[in-house]
C-alpha cells in the first residue's frame, strides 16, 4: 500500500542548490506555499460533508453520528434513527433505503461488505477496515490490514477513513507513531467538512499553546454541531484563553446547527429508544 502522498522521507527528493539566491527563492516558494494551505486549510470545510446527510430526510446526523443512525451494508447507506422509526411505522421490513431483507448472520453481512469493496466502494472498505481492527463479523482482529483498508478508502475519498487512520499515526495504535502524518489526514479531512477532524486539530494546537488557532478551528466544527468544540471555546473562555464574544458566537452557530438536525421523527424515536 502506498503511503499517502507528502508522506515519508520528503527530503529525498529535495534539489540540492549552490546557489544562495536560488535557496532563498525555493525557501520563500516553500513558505508562500505554506501560507496557502493554511489559509485553505481555514477557509475550507465548513459545511458539512454531503455524507453526513441522512439519505431518506436529507438532515444531517446529530452527534455522536452512530448513536443517532445505523448502516445498513447492502447500500451502505447511513439512515437516521427518524427515518428507521418511520419506516417501522409504516410496516416496512429490510433496509429503510434500499428495501433489501435485512440478514442478520455474520457470514452474509460479511459477503455484502466484500462485494461493494471489490467494486472499490469508499464506504465500504473503511467500514471493513472498522471490523478488522476490532476483529467483528468473525474476522480475527487484524490491525495492519485496518490500517490498508483504511489507506484505500482515505484514497478513494472516505472522509471517515482519514480520520481513523489520522488518530492512528497520531495515537500510535496499530503503526509507529507520526504526529505529522496524523495531523495530515485530520487536514484533509477538514478541509471537506469533517467535523471530527475539525475538532481534533482544534485540539492539537489547545495542546500545544496555540489558543488562536485552536479556537478558529473549534468555531468551525462548533458551527456544524459539535458539542466538544463549543465545550473546548467555553474552556478557553472561562481561562480567558477566549472572548466573550467568540463564545458567544460558537454558542450560537452551535444553537442553530441543532436546531437544523431536529425533526420530529427523530424526536419521538429519541423518546422511544430507537
Ligand atoms: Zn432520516
Ligand atoms: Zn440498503
Amino acid at each position: 500500500m502506498e503511503p499517502p502522498a507528502g508522506t515519508g522521507n520528503e527530503s529525498a527528493g529535495a534539489p540540492s542548490r549552490d546557489d544562495g539566491a536560488s535557496a532563498g527563492s525555493a525557501d520563500e516558494d516553500r513558505s508562500a506555499e505554506a501560507a496557502r494551505y493554511s489559509h485553505r486549510l481555514l477557509h475550507e470545510g465548513h459545511e458539512r460533508w454531503e455524507r453526513d446527510r441522512c439519505p431518506i430526510c436529507f438532515l444531517y446526523m446529530g452527534f455522536p453520528v452512530g448513536k443517532h443512525s445505523k448502516v445498513n451494508v447492502c447500500c451502505m447507506k447511513t439512515v437516521c434513527n427518524g427515518c428507521i422509526l418511520a419506516a417501522r411505522l409504516q410496516g416496512l421490513r429490510g433496509c429503510e433505503f434500499c428495501r433489501t431483507p435485512l440478514r442478520h448472520n455474520d457470514a452474509s453481512e460479511l459477503a455484502m461488505i466484500q462485494k461493494r469493496v471489490s467494486k472499490r466502494d469508499s464506504d465500504a472498505t473503511k467500514y471493513l477496515g472498522d471490523k478488522y481492527y476490532h476483529g467483528a463479523l468473525g474476522l480475527s482482529m487484524d490491525v495492519t490490514r485496518a490500517i490498508g483498508l483504511w489507506t484505500e478508502a482515505a484514497e478513494l475519498g472516505s472522509l471517515e477513513a482519514h480520520y481513523f487512520l489520522g488518530c492512528a499515526y497520531y495515537e500510535g495504535h496499530g503503526v509507529e507513531v507520526d504526529k505529522p502524518r496524523g495531523i495530515r489526514h485530520w487536514q484533509q479531512a477538514a478541509m471537506k467538512g469533517h467535523v471530527d477532524c475539525r475538532h481534533n486539530l482544534g485540539q492539537e494546537k489547545r495542546i500545544n499553546g496555540n489558543c488562536e488557532l485552536a479556537v478558529q478551528h473549534w468555531m468551525i466544527s462548533a458551527k456544524m454541531g459539535s458539542e466538544a468544540s463549543l465545550n473546548g471555546i467555553k474552556e478557553m473562555f472561562m481561562n480567558g484563553q477566549a472572548t466573550k464574544a467568540q463564545y458567544a458566537e460558537a454558542l450560537r452557530g452551535y444553537g442553530d446547527a441543532v436546531e437544523e438536525m431536529k425533526s420530529h421523527q427523530r424526536e419521538e424515536a429519541k423518546r422511544l429508544g430507537v
